[in-house]
């Protein structure tokens, strides 16, 4: 990595933290209430590690062998790492203990799997349950009619802590729609807070990517995960 590249992170971090503190802010809310992830995808180890010292607060990965190799080379060191992909229940064992949160969790079968396994490593794994918003055939998650009766097994296990929700909305054009679907979330949220729970804990709500977290934090976002608007477009 250059110099000139490790500028444009640090400046992109900084720019996204004040557009965060800002949106916090104009809604009534501090801007230390808003976790900024950045979602490292593509990403090398000391690429990661230039977004930490521009003050990222949480790192976050989508693969679990990207994620491996990048914390064998400790790119994380100093931040707490959040899994934020799609999950094979295959690969929880590898997350476990790496990990402060699964933020995607889609269905009460992973859930399980993860209790399984944070039980044999004697911890309690903090997870956010995704959400399928759009209803979208091509993607997972929770199926918004049946987020209670996944919310009340999942209470059940003991090694698993709920707290809150996670959403990849539809890609909509303008960002006008976008709200529709935060506003969604920010709904059930709040329905969910509300009916006291044993064993869940309502407090993160992550919603919102480069192109819109300004709208998300508007909606009630408390995690936004950002890749492009940091590190600039990813190249496959
Ligand atoms: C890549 C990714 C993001 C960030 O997307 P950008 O549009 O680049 O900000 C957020 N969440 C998840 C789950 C991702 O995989």
């Amino acid at each position: 990595m250059t110099e000139e590249e490790r500028k444009t992170i640090t400046q992109a971090v900084q720019t996204a933290k004040k557009r965060i503190a800002e949106a916090a802010i104009a809604s009534g809310r501090k801007p230390e209430d808003i976790t900024l992830v950045a979602a490292t995808k593509m990403n090398d180890a000391e690429r990661v590690r230039a977004a930490i010292a521009a003050g990222v607060d949480v790192c976050g990965e989508n693969r679990v062998q990207e994620l491996l190799e990048k914390y064998e080379q400790h790119a994380y060191d100093g931040k707490p790492l959040h899994f934020i992909g799609t999950l094979q229940t295959n690969k929880v064992k590898y997350l476990i203990g790496k990990v402060s949160m699964i933020e995607s969790v889609s269905s009460v079968k992973l859930a399980k799997v993860i209790d399984k396994e944070a039980a044999k490593a004697g911890i309690c794994q903090d997870i956010l349950l995704e959400l399928n918003i759009g209803r979208e055939e091509s993607k997972l998650g929770i199926d918004p009619d049946e987020i209670d009766s996944v919310i009340e097994q999942v209470a059940q296990l003991e090694h698993v802590h709920v707290r809150g929700l996670m959403a990849i909305p539809p890609k909509t054009q303008p960002n006008q729609e976008k709200t529709l679907y935060f506003d969604r979330m920010s709904q059930l949220f709040i329905d969910i807070s509300a009916k006291k729970y044993d064993n869940i804990t309502m407090d993160c709500l992550s919603m919102g990517m480069s192109a819109d977290y300004c709208e998300a934090i508007s909606c009630g976002a408390t995690i936004v995960r950002l890749g492009t608007a940091l590190f600039g477009a990813r190249h496959y």
